[in-house]
């Protein structure tokens, strides 16, 4: 059984003693997605749309915003470690899985969770335009104000947050609560 708080908020047991603020709630999460994909939807209209997921941690994003956006569309899928600590990304990006798909004659959006220094981003969005498909854009849920270290180009932004470390909805702490509904902070004794 889950516990509501003050809020009415659920939290499953077993992360009762392990966060701290909720940042952003699952409904207003939900609202958010289906603006973007409304924006997106009228953006593409006509046009062969390749969204690129970057795993794991913008899994539900992905699955929820491709929902949203109404038109046909094909999805495929990278994944990049980034050598660092578990809460500092160090820019240094390896591909652990490339992309599947073909992407000369597509207009690709990449859907990514969250932007911290931009480095991850930054790498991206280089490697997807060196395959030239006709256009490279970014959706990103949650951009980290303030951060950067490097110019980004961001077309769709979700929600901007502050600077503290976030879990839940795909975002995780060694692996750990990327199935929360709710983006929250972490306790700091928990990292
Ligand atoms: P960047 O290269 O922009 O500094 O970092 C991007 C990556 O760092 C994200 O894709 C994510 O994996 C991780 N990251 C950055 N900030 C957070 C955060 O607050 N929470 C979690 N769970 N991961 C983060």
């Amino acid at each position: 059984m889950s516990v509501v708080n003050s809020k009415e908020h659920h939290i499953p047991p077993f992360a009762q003693d392990k966060l701290g603020k909720l940042v952003i709630d699952e409904n207003t999460l939900a609202q958010k997605i289906k603006d973007l994909g409304q924006e997106i939807t009228q953006d593409y209209l006509g046009r062969k749309i390749l969204l690129v997921g970057v795993l794991k941690g913008a899994a539900y994003f992905m699955s929820d915003i491709s929902r949203e956006i109404k038109l046909p569309l094909q999805m495929d899928y990278m994944a990049v470690s980034s050598y660092g600590t578990a809460t500092k990304s160090s820019g240094v990006v390896r591909i652990v899985k490339d992309l599947d798909l073909d992407l000369s004659d597509k207009h690709v959006l990449i859907i990514e969770d969250i932007v911290d220094s931009g480095l991850t981003l930054s790498y991206l969005q280089k490697y997807l335009h060196a395959k030239h498909p006709l256009s490279v854009e970014t959706c990103c849920l949650f951009l980290k104000t303030g951060n950067q270290k490097v110019d980004l180009d961001i077309k769709y932004i979700g929600f901007e947050i502050g600077q503290e470390f976030v879990v839940g909805y795909g975002l995780d702490y060694n692996e750990i609560y990327r199935n929360l509904n709710s983006l929250y902070q972490l306790n700091q004794d928990q990292m």
